[in-house]
């Protein structure tokens, strides 16, 4: 999850940054500065990795209720604080 601003220091709330990840699920848009961060590839990695163990478990086991509260709770609770965020490189010119 994002709590800084990295460019401008603002202060994130949590609120903000949930809104964004509804919406844009894997970008950042800071709404002071507007600096546009992406989620990095190895936390998506890390957060597919996180929701598939579970899931294949309960998936051998059956369990088609828990497995779809589970994902549930993945996707909307787990995931917004797992996500790791970069600025993007729009501005670096090489
Ligand atoms: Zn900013």
């Amino acid at each position: 999850m994002m709590r800084a601003c990295s460019n401008c220091e603002a202060n994130i709330k949590f609120i903000d940054y949930y809104k964004q990840f509804i919406r844009n699920r894997y970008k950042y848009i800071c709404k002071d500065c507007g600096t546009v961060y992406s989620v990095t590839g190895f936390s998506i990695i890390l957060n597919l990795i996180i929701m598939l163990i579970p899931m294949s478990y309960m998936t051998i086991k059956r369990l088609l209720v828990p497995n779809i509260i589970w994902i549930l709770i993945w996707g909307f609770v787990l995931q917004p604080f797992i996500l790791l965020y970069k600025q993007n490189d729009i501005n670096n010119d090489y």
